[in-house]
C-alpha cells in the first residue's frame, strides 16, 4: 500500500526525479544534435543525405545550440508537471484532475508517498 513518505524521503525522491529529467534531457540533446547535424536535407527540403565529417563539425554547434534551448525548456516543463497518485485506489492522476480522486481519495504528488508491502 502507499504510505506517506518522511520529509527526508520526499526530498530524496524529488532530487532523484530532477536528476533523472536532467540526464534524459542531456542524452536527448546530444543524440538529437548528432542526428540533426549528420543528416543534410531536413532543413534544405531536399533528399536526406549523410553529410561529410567537415560539414558535420560545421553544423554541430548550430544544432547543439538550437536543441539545447529545446531540451532546456522541455526539461523545465517536465519538472513543473509532477506525477500525481491517489494512494487509495492507486491510480496515476494528472495535475489537472484536481485534488480529489473519483474514488474520494486525496490526490498527492508521487514523491510524497512510498510503496510498502502489507
Ligand atoms: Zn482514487
Amino acid at each position: 500500500m502507499w504510505v506517506k513518505a518522511s520529509p527526508e524521503e520526499i526530498l530524496a525522491a524529488k532530487r532523484r526525479r530532477r536528476k533523472r529529467i536532467v540526464i534524459v534531457a542531456v542524452i536527448m540533446w546530444i543524440v538529437a544534435s548528432g542526428i540533426m547535424a549528420a543528416i543534410h536535407g531536413w532543413r534544405e527540403r531536399e533528399a536526406l543525405t549523410i553529410v561529410s565529417r567537415e560539414e558535420f563539425i560545421q553544423r554541430l554547434p548550430v544544432c547543439m545550440f538550437i536543441l539545447g534551448i529545446v531540451s532546456f525548456f522541455a526539461a523545465r516543463s517536465e519538472m513543473k508537471r509532477p506525477t500525481k497518485i491517489c494512494p487509495k485506489c492507486e491510480a496515476i492522476r494528472r495535475a489537472k484532475d484536481g485534488p480529489v480522486c473519483k474514488c474520494g481519495g486525496r490526490i498527492v504528488d508521487i514523491t510524497e508517498v512510498k510503496w510498502e508491502q502489507k
